[in-house]
């Protein structure tokens, strides 16, 4: 591994890379971003070239050092990560990094411990941590992982470097999925685009599952779009089986329409997400006008934010089919 095995969050790691190269790598960093997007894979990898005894001038791991060999055995003495054991973080695990602190590192040059979730840390662990941010050494370096870095106390927040992480874009989801679960460079970028930036989130959808919902959506919407008018109800009941259902199914039309919309402006195949099903896209894009899809992605959006307040669901949905231009 190195710093170029990381999926996207260039921006990110040009800026890690930069402090290693000026020898100005904090004491304490704040990780923050969407669940599962790679936080944590970036932050080990950040203790791996600080430890790596060939970083040399690249500021990156060389993989084969033995300080590299250890990071991939997972038993570097110095590299460690917390986890909570259970619903908190609790004061005895901080009082755990705080006594490793007091040695020097035992054989790399920086000790690093990643607190994974940090937001999980009670108060008395929030507490005892700040006394170790507000004594930094130069041997040791903290990063706090966190979804929510809103739940972290702003004490703790002030004292840390904060680095905030994106969403990936779809097409660099799609790239892992391919290489690295070896799926159908044709279904990826489908799966990609439902995943909302998150590598983790693509992992647990069931692909070929969400294939197949995708393609009953698929010809429910050519029905409503060439059939009688009831096919749109159908459509609206489709949608509101389920409720984590229903935010995939909206995603999908999202992505038709978006898809439909970028085929007739460009028409290349290769510039559309749901490519696997390239005809349902082309009849979306033969018979609609720009400014439809336009109106139709609005009106996905809109719908979306009135479901989220939780008004009438299916009323919702059937004024939503009849707004959509099909
Ligand atoms: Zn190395």
């Amino acid at each position: 591994m190195s710093f170029a095995n990381i999926y996207g969050h260039h921006q990110q790691i040009t800026m890690l890379q930069k402090a290693m190269a000026r020898k100005r790598v904090g004491h304490s960093y704040i990780f923050s971003g969407l669940a599962a997007i790679g936080k944590k894979t970036l932050a080990l990898e950040f203790a791996r070239a600080l430890n790596c005894e060939n970083a040399g001038i690249r500021q990156d791991a060389c993989g084969s050092c033995p300080s590299c060999r250890k990071m991939t055995r997972g038993n570097h003495p110095d590299i460690h990560v917390l986890e909570a054991q259970t619903q908190f973080i609790r004061i005895a695990d901080i009082r755990g990094i705080q006594d490793q602190m007091t040695f020097r590192p035992l054989e790399g040059r920086k000790r690093v411990f990643i607190i994974d979730d940090a937001d999980k840390m009670n108060e008395q662990a929030a507490n005892a941590l700040l006394k170790t941010l507000e004594e930094p050494s130069a041997d040791n370096l903290l990063i706090l992982v966190t979804a929510r870095p809103f739940w972290l106390p702003q004490t703790i927040l002030s004292r840390c470097l904060h680095v905030r992480f994106n969403p990936l874009p779809a097409e660099t989801v799609a790239r892992f999925l391919t290489d690295q679960k070896g799926m159908d460079p044709a279904g990826a970028p489908a799966l990609a685009s439902l995943s909302g930036g998150s590598i983790g989130r693509a992992l647990e959808m069931d692909s070929e599952d969400m294939i197949a919902f995708r393609a009953r959506l698929s010809n429910l919407l050519r029905s409503a779009g060439i059939g009688e008018p009831m096919n749109r109800l159908v459509l609206a009941s489709f949608l509101g089986q389920d409720k984590k259902r229903l935010q995939q199914g909206l995603s999908i039309l999202h992505t038709y329409f978006r898809d439909a919309l970028v085929y007739r402006e460009t028409a290349r195949a290769s510039m559309v997400i749901n490519a696997d099903d390239l005809p349902a896209v082309e009849s979306l894009a033969g018979r609609l006008k720009g400014s439809q899809m336009l109106h139709n992605i609005a009106v996905l959006e809109n719908s979306r934010q009135s479901l989220d307040m939780n008004v009438n669901k299916s009323l919702t949905l059937e004024a939503m089919a009849f707004k959509l231009h099909l």
